[in-house]
């Protein structure tokens, strides 16, 4: 079965562990968990690729979460020309990636190039920023980017920045925690939706989630998130705002961290891949067969130990089968329902 993924974080894990990266993605090794030859073997066929600028005074995403309750302060934002400096070398990696791939790893800009790209036994990328500090107030950088390729984008990770705040790590938690876009924020959307970029709505906190729903006149689309009535962290999406997803015809691609589906909300990777199916025919229920896809996560998150890597995506398609979901629906969720979310954002 092949499938589109909704969210990953190899190339902040390439930026980190630097060296020969080209050589480690298209070759594979044997750390994190996404590379093209374990793409190839898991059916992934491509994905949003995000970029996202790790906090300068504290590492933001090795918090011990196995205790519960518990509540992960936010650091301060990067400043400006730290963000935009990660955010070149993060998109040079990508950009050589592709160079040094002989047609293997190619950039996707449209549907048209996803499905292209899949018909021809390649991979198909798309370039995404999660968090806008690169972003200067007059959105120029964006015009930069989305030239380069950007065609998504969400205005927050769970740090507050300059349009707007994300929601924190907290569980278990309600996701209304504070204030949500700002004027920068909301005008950031319109200039969006005027591009035709993906707003991704995952780690805004409630307020942003309704500025957006308010403003934008895109599908609402939460890239990696899952359903708060069965684990009740903040990252997590409520019943109204699943009502509000689907009045959209959005999507939500359903995260594999183990934090965001555990029902008892902990940071321990033994866990049956059921709860995934248990998140996925929740949110099917919701919204529908055509607003679930799949958003992994995929090196930014610690994820269930059977699923493992990308390689391990025919578990989880396996899961799905003994949970009685049809081959359509099992299509949809990995395949065509992003692909229909994104023909409604970006255009033919
Ligand atoms: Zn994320």
């Amino acid at each position: 079965m092949h499938s589109f993924d909704g969210h990953n974080d190899v190339l902040l894990r390439l930026w980190k562990q630097g060296g020969d990266t080209a050589a480690a993605f298209l070759d594979g090794e044997d750390r994190g968990q996404l590379d093209l030859p374990r793409a190839r073997k898991g059916g992934m066929v491509g994905g949003l690729y995000a970029i996202f600028v790790p906090s300068v005074t504290r590492n933001d995403r090795s918090e011990p979460m196995s205790e519960v309750p518990y509540d992960v302060p936010l650091p301060p934002p990067p400043e400006l020309t730290h963000a935009q400096r990660a955010t070149l070398e993060m998109a040079s990696i990508f950009f050589r990636i592709a160079e040094r791939s002989e047609g293997r790893f190619r950039p996707a800009r449209s549907v048209a190039d996803i499905r292209a790209a899949k018909a021809s036994g390649a991979h198909a990328p798309v370039l995404h920023i999660e968090g806008c500090e690169a972003l200067d107030p007059d959105l120029k950088m964006l015009d930069v980017l989305h030239a380069a390729g950007l065609r998504s984008l969400g205005p927050v990770w769970s740090r507050p920045n300059m349009f707007g705040h994300g929601v924190p790590f907290r569980f278990p938690s309600s996701p209304d925690t504070g204030d949500g876009l700002t004027d920068l924020g909301k005008a950031l959307i319109r200039r969006c939706n005027e591009m035709r970029v993906l707003v991704d709505l995952s780690h805004l906190n409630e307020k942003g989630f309704w500025d957006i729903a308010k403003i934008s006149d895109a599908p609402l689309v939460a890239s990696h998130s899952n359903a708060h009535a069965i684990c009740a962290s903040a990252r997590n999406l409520t019943d109204k705002q699943l009502a509000a997803i689907r009045e959209s015809s959005g999507l939500v691609g359903v995260n594999y961290a183990v934090s965001f589906l555990r029902p008892d909300g902990k940071r321990i990777a033994e866990m049956p891949l059921d709860t995934i199916v248990d998140h996925m025919a929740y949110l099917v229920d919701k919204l529908g067969e055509d607003g679930v896809g799949l958003g992994s996560d995929f090196d930014g998150a610690l994820i269930p130990k059977t699923l493992g890597t990308v390689a391990g995506l025919p578990e989880l398609i396996a899961a799905m089968r003994a949970r009685q979901f049809g081959e359509p629906l099992i299509e949809k969720i990995c395949f065509e329902n992003w692909m229909r979310v994104l023909t409604r954002t970006w255009g033919e």
